[in-house]
């Protein structure tokens, strides 16, 4: 794969590489012990020029291509799922639809601040009772003179309590089905009636915020809607193709991480006086374990030269994630069991690998949700 890459997308991967191992991989594990969003991480990562890849330099982003962005995806999910997790969410569904769909005026006054790294931005669909049905939604915005009020909860937003924008998807015409539905900047600092409800705890990734927000009587001047009124659920598509490609990225660098974990260990632990890498079992495992994990990279690598060539990459981008995300957790569950009792303690990081794993195969439509939208891609 390397031999394909070009310099330029080598460099950025080797940079931020180097900055995994040296910064994130000695805090990955306690960070998620003490459920703490690492801001200076991220503070590091803007000064490296990281939180805009795949923005245009035009608003202050690096001005990379896709490719380049799940390189740098895969790379912060090789240490830390956490801080993959929200990086993603601030690149491809925060900051992209902003450069997409945005006016000059909102790209300089909500895209630059993201792109720079001056703040996180998180992105708004789910709702505590519509989550893979996510047209159903009930959060509303109404027109009031010039303004518009937004009603409604959202839930699990990851970045939602560190985030300086997000962008909210509520009903602006009831019975208008898909078309009803459009897109708004909040900001969770300046707008009255927006509160962090919730920060869950969960089996992972909890160094990563997954917050439940409130909206109650949000008054936004008319200059907070994105795009055009009722583009709202065309945007989330198009959004959603490049979050998955974001998702398989990660997904593949857990993959990656959990099987250089398990390999080095393999080499190392010994019974019955050798290696337990000699063992066919252990052996074929590890093979296994690299063969999901370049699969996964494959499809990811192809969705993302796809997604930059401006093609249709609906189904590329849900096999990708859909594979990467099953790789991840398979491979995962794998290096748990090559690492044995140690692999089950918080002291080795497969578990952590394993535990966020899971979250791949459920965010951004989950897997039997791209069964579906795979086979309407099929025809089927
Ligand atoms: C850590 C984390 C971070 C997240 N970040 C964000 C974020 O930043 N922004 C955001 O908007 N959302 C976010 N989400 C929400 C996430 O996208 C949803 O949880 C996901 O889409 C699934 O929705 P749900 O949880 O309501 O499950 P449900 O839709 O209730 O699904 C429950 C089960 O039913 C299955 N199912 C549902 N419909 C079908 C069907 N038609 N056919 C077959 N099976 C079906 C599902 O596959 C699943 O197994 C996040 C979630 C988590 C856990």
């Amino acid at each position: 794969m390397d031999t394909e890459l070009p310099d330029e997308h080598r460099m950025v991967r080797e940079t931020v590489r180097d900055f995994c191992e040296t910064e994130i991989e000695p805090i990955a594990q306690e960070i998620e012990d003490e459920h703490r969003f690492p801001a200076e991480i991220f503070d590091q990562l803007a000064d490296l020029d990281m939180m805009g890849v795949p923005v245009d330099e035009e608003y202050g982003g690096l001005g990379g291509d896709t490719l380049m962005y799940a390189l740098v995806a895969e790379e912060l999910g090789r240490v830390s799922g956490s801080i993959g997790l929200s990086y993603v969410a601030h690149t491809s569904l925060a900051s992209k639809p902003l450069e997409q769909f945005g006016t000059r005026a909102q790209q300089e006054r909500w895209l630059r601040p993201l792109a720079e790294g001056e703040h996180l931005g998180g992105w708004a669909l789910t709702e505590p009772d519509s989550g893979s049905d996510a047209s159903d939604m009930d959060t509303t915005a109404e027109r009031d003179g010039d303004e518009w009020v937004l009603n409604g909860t959202k839930q699990f937003i990851t970045n939602a309590s560190e985030a300086g924008s997000i962008l909210v998807k509520a009903v602006t015409e009831p019975d208008a089905g898909y078309d009803g539905i459009s897109t708004f900047i909040v900001d969770p600092h300046e707008d009255d009636g927006f509160e962090v409800t919730t920060v869950w705890d969960k089996m992972g990734l909890n160094a990563s915020p997954t917050c439940e927000i409130r909206l109650e009587n949000v008054r936004l001047p008319e200059d907070r809607l994105l795009g055009e009124e009722g583009e709202g659920w065309t945007q989330t598509k198009q959004t959603l193709d490049g979050g998955r490609i974001s998702i398989a990225a990660l997904s593949t660098g857990l993959a990656q991480g959990a099987y250089e974990h398990a390999k080095e260990y393999s080499k190392e632990r010994e019974q019955f006086g050798q290696p337990i890498c000699e063992f066919d079992a252990v052996r074929d495992k590890i093979v296994d374990m690299h063969r999901k994990t370049e699969r996964a990279r494959l499809l990811t690598h192809r969705a993302a030269r796809t997604y930059g060539k401006g093609e249709p990459v609906t189904r590329e981008s849900a096999l990708a994630k859909l594979d990467a995300s099953e790789a991840a957790r398979e491979v995962a569950e794998d290096a748990v069991q090559v690492l044995g009792g140690y692999g089950y303690t918080t002291d080795f990081a497969p578990q952590r690998f394993y535990r966020d794993a899971k979250l791949m195969e459920i965010g951004e439509g989950t897997s039997e949700i791209q069964h579906l939208v795979i086979g309407r891609e099929l025809g089927l």
